[in-house]
């Protein structure tokens, strides 16, 4: 019961999350003005030389921490449904098995997801930017959360 409780407040969290990243998207979309000529050149000249933030800033350092954590817990999840004798669907048995070789691919994908942040920052989505993280987290605790959940497998 507890482990439906926490899957719906990840699926709400990740369902607000999209609805904002929609929702910045028309806003964009939106505010393109007629003089389109003269606002990019407004922009030219301010663009390069202030940035929004520093792409390491308190709250980016923030979110990957939790990304790594999530992460792990998605780690230690997967590695619990296999000790239980359950299969995981994402990626092979052996190398989930190989626990150094998956460890790597966790890391990977921390990886991934922070240099998809940065190249959000660099083209100015900074909000994108937040949200990769935020989404990769509430998708990569749930995955865990329901790897917990799993029932455990009797031969
Ligand atoms: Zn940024």
């Amino acid at each position: 019961m507890l482990c439906r409780k926490i899957i719906l407040l990840l699926a709400s969290i990740a369902t607000t999350g999209a609805s904002a990243i929609r929702g910045q998207e028309l806003a964009t979309a939106d505010q393109i003005p007629p003089t389109r000529a003269s606002a990019s050149a407004a922009k030219n000249q301010t663009a390069p030389l202030r940035q929004e933030h520093r792409f390491w800033d308190k709250k980016n350092a923030w979110l990957f921490a939790g990304v790594g954590a999530s992460r792990a817990l998605d780690y230690s999840s997967t590695l619990n449904l296999r000790r239980r004798g359950d299969n995981e669907i994402l990626v092979t048995n052996d190398l989930v098995d190989n626990h150094a070789a998956f460890a790597v691919v966790e890391a990977a994908g921390t990886a991934v997801s922070i240099g998809a942040s940065y190249l959000f920052h660099r083209s100015g989505h900074h909000k994108l930017e937040r949200w990769t993280s935020i989404v990769h987290i509430g998708l990569t605790t749930s995955g865990a959360v329901r790897n917990y959940c799993l029932p455990t497998a009797h031969p």
